[in-house]
């Protein structure tokens, strides 16, 4: 299962529509994202195939900016993945 994090209500919205044209069962979810300030309750998607799911879409972003921190180059040296 991927997880993507996205800022825009619109956002979560074209990936469902996206996913259900890809013929996965989409479905609407309140469900948490990865900020620990404890009010981490999202609105987001998952995205299902053959009992799975495959993709996660959340709408959070605390969490988008994160990963946009950690994608910054120098930052994976730093963190002793390379
Ligand atoms: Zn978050």
């Amino acid at each position: 299962m991927k997880t993507i994090y996205v800022n825009l209500k619109s956002e979560v919205t074209g990936a469902m529509h996206l996913y259900q044209r890809t013929g996965h069962t989409v479905y609407r979810v309140r469900t948490e994202c990865s900020c620990t300030d404890g009010n981490n309750r999202r609105n987001g998607i998952i995205a299902v195939q053959d009992d799975r799911i495959v993709y996660k879409v959340i709408r959070c972003k605390g969490c988008v900016n994160r990963e946009l921190e950690l994608a910054k180059p120098g930052k994976e040296a730093e963190h002793g993945t390379i």
